[in-house]
C-alpha cells in the first residue's frame, strides 16, 4: 500500500510517502533553530511552527514522492505520545486531508514508528526484536513481538531521557543546544576513562527492582560538580576529557541494559532509534556488545532516527497490509500513551 504519514510531536514537522517498505518522500521542517535561545523545546512556539510548516512540507513531498494525496491508499498520523498542541496540528491536517479526499485514517503510536521505520532501510521486521530508542523525549528499552500488534516497554528512563542528559551537560560545558552533536564532535578528543562518573541503577541493590530502567540525573550532577569542583579550584576544565568521560557513562548503561535484555529475552535482533541514535560511542559500543553476544544490530541513517514523517508512513503502510481497521475521524492527541497502543 501506499500511505501518507505525518508527524509532529515534537519540534519536527515531517510528512512521508511510502510503498510497503520503499521510501517515496522524505520531508521534514524542523523548529530547533526556534528553541536554542530557551534552552529547550517551547511547546507553544513548536504548535505554531507546525501550522507554517504543515502545508509547504506537504507540498515537498507530494513533489519528492511525484504523486499527490489523490494517489495514497491511507493516512496515517502520529497522534501521541508527544506534545499535545504539537500532535493536535498533524492530527487536524490528517482528519482534513481524509476527509477531503475519503481516505482511511489512522492514529499510530510515535514510539513504535520509531522502530518500524528501519523497515524502509533494512526491509520488513518479520520476528521478534528487542528496540532501544533514545531522543530528547524518551530512552526506553521495548520487546517487539508484532510490530503491529504486541509491543511491550521493558523498561524506560527514571527522570531524563537521554538526550536531555546530552543537552543539559552540554549546557555546562558552554556547548551549543542541542548539545548532543556537539559533545559526540568534542568527545572525539577526548579520554572517555579520564573520569569515573557514576552508572545510574547499575548496583547490585537496583539489579532487580530497575533491571532495564534507566537514570541520568544523578550523572548531569555528578558532571556539575565536577565543574564547579574544578572551577573552585581555579583549574580549567578539560571540556573533551568530561565529554569524553560522560558520553561514555551514558552509552555504557544504555548498552549494558540492552544487551542483558536482550539475552533475558532470548532475542537475537535488536533495533536502534531516536535521535541519539547518531552518536558515534553508541553505535560503536552497542555493535561491539551485540557482536559479542551474537546480537544483530540494526540501526537506520540519522535522518531516519530523528523525528519525520517517513516514520509515521512506514508503521501505517504494515498497518493497512495486515487489514487492521482504520481510526475513527474523532480522533484526539493523547499526550502519554503506553507502547502496548499501537493503532488509534
Ligand atoms: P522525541 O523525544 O519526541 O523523539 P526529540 O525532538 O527530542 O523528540 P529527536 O529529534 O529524535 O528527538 O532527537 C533529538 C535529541 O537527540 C537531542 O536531545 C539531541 O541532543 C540528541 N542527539 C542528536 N544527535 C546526537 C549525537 N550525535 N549524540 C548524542 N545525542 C544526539
Ligand atoms: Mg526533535
Ligand atoms: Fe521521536
Amino acid at each position: 500500500p501506499v500511505v501518507l504519514g505525518i508527524e509532529t510531536s515534537c519540534d519536527e514537522t515531517g510528512v512521508g510517502i511510502v510503498r510497503g517498505t520503499e521510501m517515496l518522500a522524505h520531508a521534514v521542517a524542523s523548529s530547533v533553530d526556534e528553541h536554542v535561545r530557551f534552552g529547550g523545546v517551547v511547546p507553544e512556539v513548536a504548535s505554531r511552527a507546525h501550522l507554517e510548516a504543515m502545508v509547504p512540507t506537504l507540498e515537498l513531498a507530494y513533489e519528492q514522492a511525484g504523486i499527490d494525496v489523490r494517489d495514497v491508499d491511507a493516512i496515517a498520523v502520529t497522534n501521541g505520545p508527544g506534545l499535545t498542541g504539537a500532535l493536535l496540528v498533524g492530527v487536524a491536517a490528517a482528519k482534513a486531508l481524509a476527509v477531503a479526499h475519503d481516505k482511511p485514517l489512522y492514529g499510530l503510536n510515535h514510539l513504535v514508528s520509531h522502530v518500524a521505520v528501519d523497515q524502509l532501510q533494512h526491509g520488513r521486521l518479520d520476528r521478534r526484536v528487542a528496540a532501544l530508542l533514545v531522543s530528547g523525549g524518551h530512552t526506553e528499552i521495548l520487546l517487539v513481538d508484532d510490530i503491529t500488534s504486541d509491543v511491550t516497554m521493558l523498561g524506560s528512563t527514571i527522570d531524563d531521557a537521554a538526550g536531555e542528559a546530552f543537552d543539559k551537560v552540554a549546557r555546562l560545558l558552554g556547548l551549543p543546544y542541542p548539545g548532543g552533536p556537539h559533545i559526540d564532535r568534542v568527545a572525539r578528543e577526548g579520554d572517555g576513562s579520564a573520569i569515573a562518573f557514576p552508572r545510574g541503577l547499575t548496583a547490585a541493590k537496583d539489579a532487580q527492582r530497575y533491571r532495564y530502567d534507566f537514570s541520568f540525573s544523578g550523572l548531569k550532577s555528578a558532571v556539575s560538580r565536577h565543574v564547579q569542583r574544578e572551577q573552585a579550584a581555579g583549574r580549567s576544565i578539560d571540556v573533551a576529557d568530561v565529554a569524553a568521560s560522560f558520553q561514555d557513562a551514558v552509552v555504557d548503561v544504555l548498552t549494558r541494559k540492552t544487551i542483558q535484555a536482550c539475552r533475558d529475552h532470548d532475542v537475537d535482533t535488536l533495533v536502534v532509534g531516536g535521535g541519539v541514535a547518531a552518536n558515534g560511542r553508541l553505535r560503536e559500543m552497542v555493535q561491539q556488545r551485540a557482536d559479542a553476544a551474537g546480537i544483530e544490530v540494526r540501526i537506520p541513517r540519522p535522518s531516519l532516527c530523528t523525528d519525520n514523517g517517513a516514520m509515521v508512513a512506514a508503521l501505517g503502510a504494515e498497518v493497512v497490509r495486515r487489514g487492521i481497521g482504520s481510526s475513527s475521524l474523532d480522533l484526539g492527541a493523547v499526550s502519554s500513551r503506553p507502547v502496548s497502543d499501537i493503532v488509534a
